[in-house]
């Protein structure tokens, strides 16, 4: 099997799973418990979110643990939006976000907010001006993502939450950073709010967090007992906490070597595709070489990713959570409804060998030649 889909969901490491498992047989206690088995669970819940925060640079209360990154992008906007409803409803966000914050938006528009959308230009950059110009006095907030998951747009936030501070220190800043976090390095601090999902960076599915920064308030979105944390309640799942810790340790280890690797093995498969009569590289000077975006002119990229997966190799077509055909995001970089009608993610990883690039680029070949030939376009490779 050759995966190539790691944008979408990581396998989870062995040592992460023995921590699982270890976690879930020796510490059977609620840590919200006030004998001796709940006081163990407490200090080892202790122990991994200080490792978390220790490894992030940020401080323990502002970190909450929630079912992934779908979970912390409600909890950001919606929490802001009810928090500041009183200061404005005015709210900015992308073009090149994910499908879950395009929903949230669609449900606080039907509350009364009004939702902007800033552009970006034709390499995926916010444009500055744009947002400066945007940015209001009842703007309560801006969710830009830190990095986009269809066409691995990455954007600098740190210039980003400058100039919207600068336009309205009232205004407050999200970034969706779940496909920067272990791939890319990245500051939380240049957000005051960032979502992420443990399973993007080889945890376990079903954890993730949001970063708050202590300086802003949200209303919380789930109530209960309040012992572990008032703004989300309910018993803390100690296992998945604990491979959270461990999932990023790992994952943020020699982070610059490994871009640095997943850059070669970018580079090899699009020398390979640039030869291509039929296929259009959806990369700008702004993508991370871990998400590789192309566009297939000549074939059904249904139809071709199917044809992999006969071949037991997997890649995606725009996101496993877009619910249409059209890519958000590379309309919104190109402005090409065939190009945006028609792409395939490539996603790489640290863990993907150059013998599995050389395995895929030949199955591409094999497949694509076979395909193209049926539905009459021309050359060989
Ligand atoms: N944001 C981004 C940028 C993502 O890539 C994803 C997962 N595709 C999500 C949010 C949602 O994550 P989850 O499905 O783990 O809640």
């Amino acid at each position: 099997m050759i995966y190539l889909d790691y944008s979408a969901t990581t396998p989870v490491l062995s040592d992460v799973l023995n921590s699982y498992d270890k976690v879930s047989k020796d510490y059977i206690g609620n840590a919200n418990s006030m004998h001796s088995l709940g006081v163990k669970s407490k200090v080892l819940l202790n122990n991994a979110t200080k490792q978390i925060c220790d490894l992030l640079n940020i401080s323990e209360d502002e970190l909450i643990y929630t079912s992934g990154a779908t979970e912390s992008n409600n909890m950001a906007i919606k929490g802001i939006a009810f928090q500041y409803s009183k200061r404005g409803k005015h709210i900015i966000v992308s073009k090149l976000e994910h499908p879950s914050i395009y929903k949230i938006c669609e449900f606080l528009e039907g509350l009364g907010y009004e939702i902007d959308y800033v552009n970006n230009d034709s390499n995926g950059l916010i444009d500055f001006e744009d947002l400066r110009n945007k940015v209001r006095n009842d703007t309560i907030l801006v969710s830009i993502c830190a990095v986009n998951s269809e066409v691995g747009i990455r954007q600098p936030l740190k210039t980003l939450r400058q100039i919207i501070k600068k336009q309205n220190p009232d205004t407050i800043f999200h970034s969706d950073i779940t496909q920067a976090i272990g791939k890319v390095p990245i500051t939380l601090h240049d957000a005051d709010l960032c979502s992420m999902s443990g399973h993007k960076i080889f945890g376990p599915k079903g954890i993730g967090f949001l970063y708050k920064s202590k300086k802003v308030n949200i209303v919380p979105l789930i109530h209960g007992s309040g012992k572990f944390n008032d703004l989300r309640s309910g018993t803390p799942p100690l296992p998945l906490i604990v491979s959270l810790s461990k999932a990023l340790r790992i994952s943020l280890q020699d982070l610059e070597k490994k871009e640095e690797y997943v850059d070669k093995l970018n580079n090899k498969v699009c020398d390979f595709l640039k030869g291509l009569d039929g296929v259009v590289l959806n990369k700008t000077n702004y993508s991370i070489p871990h998400i590789l975006n192309i566009s297939l002119l000549n074939i059904k990229p249904e139809t071709f990713i199917h044809a992999l997966e006969e071949d037991e190799v997997y890649v995606s077509t725009n996101t496993a959570c877009s619910s249409g055909d059209l890519s958000t995001s590379v309309m919104a970089i190109y402005n090409d409804k065939k190009r945006a009608l028609s792409t395939v993610r490539i996603s790489l990883s640290y863990i993907t060998t150059m013998e599995e690039i050389d395995k895929f680029i030949n199955i591409f070949k094999l497949e694509y030649n076979k395909l193209n030939d049926f539905m009459g376009g021309n050359k060989e490779v």
